[in-house]
């Protein structure tokens, strides 16, 4: 069960985080370890860190972008020390190590950390149904980045020594490349329709996307919205079909007059 519960760090700078992370992880039970396109590779400062946690360092996955790294988890965590993620639905961390155990056991999870100075981008977080923040001190909020993993980490282990006392839940959720495929139908069908310009999309996406994960659509929802957009593409394509159709009639109308009227001359 643990096991797919998967800890990502982005971009990360100092291989020591990393191997400090490894430990971090191990002692309360985690092993997969996912490294989003890491400034410097584990070395052997990352194992002097990860000190008996080396197994859990080895194994860790390499990949160059974040959506690679979640594409076939059907909950995502990002973490922030920052307010500006408040727009977005917010965990603690106690809820955050509920959730994440409470939905492990149907599609891998991922709790998603950012870089040691800036943290994660907008980009990136918006790839995330939750944002989890710490309640640290408002003065000095920002934790060492393995510190934060720690912090997490006891609490998702102490949510799965308590899991007998928290329903499973039942809702099936769509996993994040269903629903990255869906932004992207979504996105297309409003360059058709021309409610968005594809060279000025805006803000519109972004809030849509923060629309569609505050209700969070379960899979068969998901497939009904994917279905509209395809029924919106047809009449679209129709109406586009029947506009050219018309076009090119008047065309050859033209034409025609224009013959009759060259051959009365
Ligand atoms: N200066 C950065 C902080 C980076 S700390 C910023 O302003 O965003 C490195 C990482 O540790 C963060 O991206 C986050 O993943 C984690 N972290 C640090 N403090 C945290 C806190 N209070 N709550 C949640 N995550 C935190």
């Amino acid at each position: 069960m643990l096991e797919n519960i998967r800890i990502i760090l982005v971009n990360t700078s100092h291989t020591g985080n990393i191997g400090s992370t490894a430990r971090a992880m191990k002692t309360m039970g985690l092993s997969s370890l996912y490294l989003v396109d890491p400034v410097n590779e584990p070395d052997g400062q990352a194992s002097a860190l990860a000190a008996g946690a080396g197994d859990v360092l080895a194994n860790a996955k390499i990949v160059n972008t974040l959506e690679e790294a979640v594409k076939d988890c059907g909950l995502v965590v990002g973490t922030s020390a920052r307010s500006r993620t408040h727009s977005w639905p917010m965990l603690g961390p106690r809820d955050c190590g509920e959730k994440l155990v409470q939905e492990v056991s149907k599609y891998p999870v991922a709790l998603v950390f950012g870089r040691e100075n800036s943290g994660l981008s907008n980009e990136e977080l918006q790839q995330c149904h939750f944002h989890m923040c710490i309640p640290a001190n408002p003065e000095y909020s920002s934790l060492n980045l393995a510190a934060a993993v720690q912090t997490l980490c006891y609490e998702i282990r102490m949510a799965y020594l308590n899991r007998e006392t928290y329903p499973e839940v039942e809702e099936v959720y769509p996993l994040n490349e269903d629903l990255e495929r869906f932004y992207v139908h979504l996105e297309s069908t409003l360059e058709k329709t021309s409610f968005i310009r594809k060279s000025h999309p805006g803000v519109v996406m972004t809030k849509l996307r923060r629309l569609f994960n505050r209700s969070r659509p379960e899979s068969q929802e998901l497939n009904i919205l994917r279905g509209i957009l395809a029924s919106i593409d047809k009449s679209v394509k129709a109406s586009d079909e029947d506009a050219s159709q018309a076009s090119s009639l008047e065309t050859t109308d033209e034409a025609a007059a224009q013959t009759t009227s060259q051959g009365r001359n």
